[in-house]
């Protein structure tokens, strides 16, 4: 266990955090010089609320300088991979609190839905050619880089990325940090200089009340609306509600309920952790906001220092990855110990095999395992401890460590609310030996850590998760 405290951090937020939230964090990535521009344009990708914002901030800033308004633009493609009625129902569940908090902050805000690959073509573009400037959110991975990337290259006005991801810009690491305690030790000796809040802004101009040339969505039926999408309708909506405000309640329910005694807790019990991860990645909380909620709560200190090292430590070792390493989708980025025990191994029997329908049926001979499948299947999320599980298991039953890895991703983009997101990356990659260090030397793993499902049944209540997916209703 860490020596590292946050407690101390109550202090210095008090009296007003570090000062300059935007250094490191923006970054010019295209577009053609200004023109005129009737406003800025903030688009809203990876965090999508409209409070606790940097981004968001940062935009405002830029237009209050330039006498505009903000225009901020949400939209959601029906022509990714894996676009389904899980993920879209989820995302526009959150499109009523932003179109109200946008009434609050005097924004003028849009959300389009387009239902087919051609409705989506060059909506933003025609948005962005009545601007000054587009500012949107930085994240290392999924397709959000690509998109910014392929937009950026044609935009007609200057395009601006903000990492808003963490307590601490990903680029203040400068390299890749190649394990929890190398990026403790430095986040630490950083919090003081760096860690400061959102300090949403208020806009000067606006908002901007003429026509703009897309539809907007208002909010209503956000399951019937993702039914009338061309997407996978396969995958079915999860039995939670996306958005800030469910996010906003959920945040309330863990510090009031469930932070006394996460330390203890957070491994074995079904709903002991905060089960904010799908909130996170979508960015309907901000890291900053959990984080003070955590940080000022009445739980006991071991426990709040015992959330923040999963939420700000945990979690940045995960974007410090993506951002470095672009090679994170695959296991070419593992340690070289790892790589080589792994290859020495890659012979080994592997018995039982399953092929990738009966894992995803969850029907393999291991109850726990195919528990965790299920929980995925039904509640789009795996029980916090038996992720670990889950994984080793799929590379113990796969003919190949590839063909394992690729498995776990695929899985995870279709089923789960909070995958493509860097913790899935680093998740898991950990169970092929990333972040973690050599154990005793074994079949198949060699030296990567093993789990046994047995050992695994003695640490948590099965029945009870047991129970929780299957009694579940739609
Ligand atoms: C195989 C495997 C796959 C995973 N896939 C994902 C994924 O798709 N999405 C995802 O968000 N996390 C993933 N994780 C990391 C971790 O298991 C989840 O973040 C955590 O279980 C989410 O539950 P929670 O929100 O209740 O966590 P809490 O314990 O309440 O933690 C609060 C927040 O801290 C962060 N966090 C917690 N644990 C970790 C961790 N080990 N690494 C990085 N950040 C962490 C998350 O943002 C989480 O929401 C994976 C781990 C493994 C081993």
């Amino acid at each position: 266990m860490s020596s590292h405290t946050f407690i101390p951090f109550r202090r210095h937020l008090e009296n007003g955090g570090a000062k300059g939230v935007l250094r490191d964090r923006v970054e010019y990535v295209g577009g053609a010089n200004p023109g005129d521009g009737e406003y800025v344009v903030y688009w809203a990708q990876s965090s999508r609320r409209l409070r606790s914002n940097i981004a968001l901030d940062y935009a405002i800033s830029r237009a209050n300088a330039e006498g505009l308004p903000v225009v901020v633009y949400e939209s959601l493609r029906p022509d990714y991979s894996s676009a389904n009625d899980r993920i879209h129902s989820f995302v526009l569940e959150g499109v009523v609190a932003n179109h109200h908090d946008a009434l609050k902050r005097g924004l003028r805000y849009l959300f389009y839905l387009p239902r087919t690959r051609d409705e989506a073509r060059g909506a933003l573009g025609r948005i962005a050619s009545r601007a000054r400037l587009v500012v949107t959110d930085e994240f290392p991975t999924f397709s959000l880089r690509e998109q910014t990337r392929s937009f950026a290259s044609t935009s007609p006005c200057p395009v601006f990325t903000v990492d808003g991801n963490g307590i601490l810009p990903m680029r203040v690491f400068g390299k890749e940090q190649y394990g929890a305690t190398q990026l403790r030790d430095r986040a630490f000796r950083l919090f003081a200089d760096r860690w400061d809040e959102p300090p949403e802004l208020m806009p000067k101009y606006g908002p901007f009340e003429s026509e703009l040339d897309v539809p907007n969505y208002n909010g209503a039926n956000p399951r019937a609306n993702a039914a009338s999408c061309a997407i996978d309708h396969s995958v079915m909506a999860v039995p939670s509600i996306g958005g800030r405000d469910e996010a906003l309640r959920r945040l309330d329910r863990f510090v009031r309920e469930k932070l006394c005694g996460y330390a203890g807790h957070r491994s074995r019990e079904a709903d002991h952790t905060s089960e904010l991860s799908p909130y996170l990645h979508f960015g309907f909380l901000s890291v900053h906001e959990v984080a003070r909620r955590a940080l000022f709560s009445s739980a006991p200190e071991e426990d709040i220092d015992a959330f923040l090292e999963q939420l700000i430590i945990r979690r940045e070792l995960s974007f410090n990855l993506c951002f470095y390493r672009e090679d994170h989708a695959s296991l070419d980025c593992l340690p070289d110990w790892a790589k080589k025990t792994l290859a020495e191994h890659a012979d080994d029997r592997r018995q039982p095999l399953y092929s990738w329908d009966a894992l995803e049926r969850a029907a393999t001979e291991d109850e726990v395992w195919n528990l965790a499948q299920r929980g995925l299947l039904r509640l789009g999320t795996i029980h916090n401890y038996l992720r670990m599980l889950w994984g080793k298991k799929v590379i113990e039953w796969s003919r190949t460590t590839d063909e394992a890895h690729a498995f776990m991703l695929a899985m995870h983009d279709k089923y789960a609310i909070d995958g493509r997101d860097p913790n899935t990356h680093a998740g898991v990659l950990w169970c092929f030996g990333k972040h973690d260090r050599p154990w005793r030397e074994r079949p198949i793993f060699g030296k990567v850590r093993y789990l046994a499902s047995e050992s695994t049944k003695r640490k948590i209540d099965l029945e009870a998760y047991a129970r929780r997916i299957d009694t579940l209703t739609f």
